[in-house]
């Protein structure tokens, strides 16, 4: 794509970049297809070549966001579906960060949107915030029929719908510093403990932790990290966003170079999506750069490292497990295979549902502020998952679990949780009532 920036334009780093990355489309429009916007909404504007073209006439033109812009762009998912497909390596994330940030930076929003979005980035990061919201979410939830009949208001009613029902157990077992090992020690891993998903589902990273450490595995639960930066990072709240990123490069770079770390360890991959970002989020940071890409590059997601461990094969197990790969797992880590792999190894007999590069419509806060295309999303999913008639569903991101559970009567767990199981660990809880069928 001809790109006319001007030499004054380009001395913005940011600016640069965009243009380097619009370069290298050629509109070729393959991205629409796998697009799950453009597939439910038949859009042009909603599809990733769509939104390439008004993103290079916005930052061309030094023009502010505009409602059009803005329409489109809060409607792209990050799904990163389009970087799958695109044939020219178009980066389309860092593309689509940057107009968030420049929609954030020049664009008044209504004020139920600036109220809702500035709720979202106060309480969502910070798990007391969080647990506590959810315990005022069961009284409020008498009113979300109400809250839905004005659209400004869906949002709310959207949030009420997603808490759970009951309010969350805090797990004493997961505890800052170092959790016992079984055996000869194989390796020192630090574990994000993050935000939502440290109270949604707390057994997650509890699971995570006894299944390492019985094979040898030491992990570290390092004091003062916290959420990942993501949330706010998809709202284009660049600030805060780098200074999430900032506390967490400096917790974790305390524990490489006091005792060295082999891996940090990430359980929710859209927070995996992120950190192995960080190196690009600071670049421009002398102080933290460096540190940053050290982080990156150690920042594994829980499948990723279990792969390297060379897990003896278990007993086949008459359980039909579908696997959801989330789109931040799939398309933005480009992990596909190995959680399947894992499964399989474990006992377990791995279906794959139809549209799996399709977004379940969870994507950080999108099911809140994108209520109506996201529970079309979500009924698409569902549909393709419950096809594939699975005793449970595995996946590894917590936004996906609320997403999907939400809709069916299907458990739906964590992979870690059923690679636990199989390997000496409690059968997990959401699990109780299933019947497990003879063994083979
Ligand atoms: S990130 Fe997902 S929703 Fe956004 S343009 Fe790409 S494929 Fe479409
Ligand atoms: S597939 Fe890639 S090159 Fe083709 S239109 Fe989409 S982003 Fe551009």
């Amino acid at each position: 794509m001809q790109t006319s920036f001007t030499p004054e334009q380009l001395e913005d780093p940011h600016v640069a970049e965009s243009e380097k990355i619009l370069r290298r489309c050629v509109h070729c429009g393959f991205c629409t297809a796998t697009c799950p916007t453009y597939v439910t909404l038949g859009n042009e504007l909603d599809s990733p070549r769509g939104r390439i073209y008004l993103i290079k006439d916005m930052l061309e033109n030094g023009r502010d966001a505009d409602e059009e812009v803005v329409t489109h762009i809060d409607r792209c998912l990050s799904c990163l579906s389009c970087v799958s497909t695109c044939p020219s390596g178009v980066d389309y994330m860092h593309l689509v960060d940057h107009a968030r940030v420049h929609i954030e930076n020049t664009y008044r929003r209504p004020l139920i949107d600036r109220l809702i979005r500035s709720l979202l980035a106060a309480v969502l990061p910070y798990p007391s915030r969080f647990r506590t919201a959810l315990t005022l979410a069961r009284f409020g939830r008498p009113f979300a029929p109400l809250l839905k009949q004005v659209k400004a208001l869906k949002p709310l009613a959207a949030m009420l719908d997603l808490a759970p029902q009951s309010a969350p157990v805090r797990q004493e077992t997961v505890m800052h510093g170092a959790q016992p090992i079984r055996g000869i020690r194989r390796g020192r891993v630090a574990i994000l403990s993050g935000c939502a998903q440290s109270v949604l589902d707390p057994g997650i990273n509890s699971a995570t932790i006894r299944l390492l450490a019985r094979f040898g595995i030491e992990v570290i639960l390092p004091e003062g990290e916290g959420c990942c930066g993501a949330l706010v990072h998809h709202m284009g709240r660049e600030e805060e966003a780098l200074d999430f990123a900032r506390r967490n490069v400096d917790v974790w770079t305390r524990e490489i170079d006091n005792k060295g770390l082999d891996a940090i360890i990430i359980t929710a991959s859209g927070c995996g999506t992120t950190i192995k970002d960080y190196g690009h989020m600071l670049r421009l940071d002398p102080a933290y750069a460096e540190k940053a890409a050290r982080v990156s590059a150690l920042a594994s997601d829980i499948t990723e490292y279990l792969s390297t461990l060379d897990l003896p094969r278990q007993e086949q197990r008459r359980l039909n497990v579908t696997y959801h790969s989330a789109c931040s797992m799939q398309h933005g880590q480009k992990i596909t295979m190995a959680p399947k792999l894992l499964l399989k190894n474990a006992g377990f007999t791995v279906r794959d549902p139809a549209e799996g590069h399709l977004c379940c419509g969870s994507a950080g806060t999108y099911n809140i502020l994108q209520p109506d295309i996201s529970a079309e999303l979500k009924a698409r999913k569902v549909r393709n998952i419950e096809a594939t008639k699975p005793d449970v569903i595995a996946t590894g991101n917590i936004g996906c679990m609320t997403q999907i559970g939400s809709g069916t009567a299907i458990p739906i767990v964590h992979t870690v949780e059923l690679l636990d199981w199989a390997y000496g660990g409690e059968k997990p809880g959401k699990l109780s009532a299933l019947k497990e069928k003879a063994t083979v």
